[in-house]
């Protein structure tokens, strides 16, 4: 199949001006669009790179390193290795109230190495590929942090604005040990953003999962010789398994149980002494994980009678799900239509369409269009984020920005692809903008921050949030030379 490789000089640009003439903005908004344009080449250029360096959770030492150095270049204070992550910093700005703080994210996943290119073809063998995007949503977060850095220079706004480069997304819960470390406890509203395939004020709650380790203990014994003197591990593992899964037809449709066995003996003809599960509960609210994990407890411990073996249970780690604040998405949407759709050229359209065609689905080009803004809640995508948990702390706004082909299959070598050219970067650009815009509002409105805040306490509720996380610091992994 026909590769097609694009220049970076066709990355450039999205919307015209004249779309944003259509509706009348004000100066400050202005320039928010100007200095994301002024910014765009060092932008695109900074997410190429953390695209190639490809770092997987908490080993994204020259990802959050070549983030935090521009923005320290940029002026922004810059504070490294908070909630002791090496790879996790906030830049901040100004001084006072209000505080605004947006987060970015820059972590790869494992064996998705891929060229920016149509075909599957791994920029590295065996190595990590940014499968979700965080290359640009790391940088296209900071391009909206500058702009805004850049009013507050000018004396145009008050406030301060911390950018939150918040590593270990797609493992290990990066953001949850930074809220347990309390970095989120001072904002008035926090907003993120995520690579997708359509562009939206994001309306969609996500789910909430508890991620744990089920270990049984027995006697290893001769499976044939002597098998009444072995108690076997894995008995109780399968036990234990047997439990989850028939407890699948009494719980709520919203429920979702998956596990892998990690550990269930080496060899037929010794009785495992040692057996492990892998087990993540999820589910829509958080009440409902830490219900099932109560009769899941019982069901291990149920398994470990049975065998005649000792148990163990250890949570890894948990996520709340996001709380949606509809007043937030209002003015996110707002801002998105005076950016306007993201355009494509003919090349970037039978990219889309030539990698769907490869990878076996659809070709159904790019959607840039602005979704109209959802007020009807969904159930829960299928899936969880550490920003639930931020949601839970201050109100949050999301949006969604187009930087694969519509209906791309997601963590997959088609948005490592994309990621890395100009789809991707159209997509990042948008992002900056409108984040940047949304901010000034944020800044500028204080009714609007109490409208926000009010409905961020009603959603909460009662619900006191609380780290889902083992007792001591985050798993940071030895360093190694190639996670220098
Ligand atoms: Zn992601």
């Amino acid at each position: 199949m026909k590769t097609i490789t694009f220049l970076l000089s066709t990355t450039l640009f999205l919307c015209s001006l004249s779309t944003i003439g259509q509706k009348k903005i004000s100066k400050n908004k202005q320039e928010i669009l100007n200095s994301v344009e002024k910014h765009q080449k060092d932008l695109i250029q900074i997410s190429d790179q953390i695209w190639a360096f490809a770092e997987t959770a908490m080993k994204e030492y020259n990802s959050a390193k070549i983030l935090a150095d521009y923005a320290e270049q940029q002026g922004f204070r810059v504070e490294r290795g908070v909630a002791e992550i090496p790879t996790a910093f906030i830049a901040s700005y100004g001084s006072g109230k209000p505080i605004i703080g947006i987060m970015g994210e820059f972590d790869a996943l494992p064996g998705l190495s891929q060229k920016a290119q149509t075909t599957k073809s791994p920029l590295k063998e065996g190595d990590a590929g940014q499968g979700c995007g965080h290359n640009l949503f790391g940088t296209g977060s900071l391009g909206a942090a500058i702009a805004i850095k850049e009013l507050m220079e000018k004396g145009k706004i008050k406030g301060t604005i911390r950018f939150y480069g918040t590593p270990a997304e797609e493992d290990l819960a990066g953001k949850v040990y930074m809220a347990r470390a309390g970095l989120f406890d001072d904002l008035d509203v926090c907003l993120d953003w995520h690579p997708d395939y359509e562009n939206k004020a994001n309306m969609q709650s996500t789910q909430a999962v508890t991620d744990y380790t089920i270990s049984f203990k027995g006697i290893s014994a001769h499976a044939a010789a002597d098998p009444w003197n072995g108690r076997s591990a894995l008995d109780a593992a399968e036990f234990f398994t047997t439990g989850i899964n028939s407890m699948r037809e009494h719980v709520e449709p919203s429920v979702r149980m998956h596990y892998v066995y990690t550990s269930a003996g080496k060899v037929p003809n010794v009785i495992p002494d040692e057996a492990s599960v892998w087990l993540w509960i999820r589910d829509s609210k958080r009440e409902g994980v830490a219900q099932v994990s109560e009769r899941m407890k019982n069901i291990a411990k149920g398994a470990a009678l049975m065998a005649g073996v000792e148990y163990d249970i250890k949570l890894n780690s948990g996520l709340y799900e996001l709380l949606i604040n509809e007043t937030g998405a209002k003015v996110l949407h707002s801002n998105m239509e005076i950016v306007g759709p993201i355009t494509y050229t003919q090349d970037e359209i039978s990219f889309a369409n030539q990698i769907m065609k490869e990878y076996g689905l659809e070709e159904n080009g790019i959607n840039g269009n602005i979704k109209p803004l959802e007020t009807k809640n969904k159930n829960p995508s299928g899936g969880s984020t550490d920003v639930g948990d931020v949601s839970y702390i201050v109100p949050e706004i999301t949006l969604l920005a187009t930087t694969a082909p519509y209906k791309s299959p997601w963590h997959s070598w088609v948005v490592v692809a994309c990621g890395g050219m100009s789809i991707g970067h159209k997509g990042m650009l948008y992002a900056s903008k409108t984040l940047g815009l949304t901010m000034v509002d944020l800044f500028e409105n204080e009714k609007l921050r109490k409208e926000i805040k009010a409905e961020f306490l009603k959603r909460k509720g009662d619900e006191v949030w609380k780290a889902m996380l083992p007792e001591g610091p985050p798993p940071v992994p030895a360093k190694t030379e190639s996670s220098k």
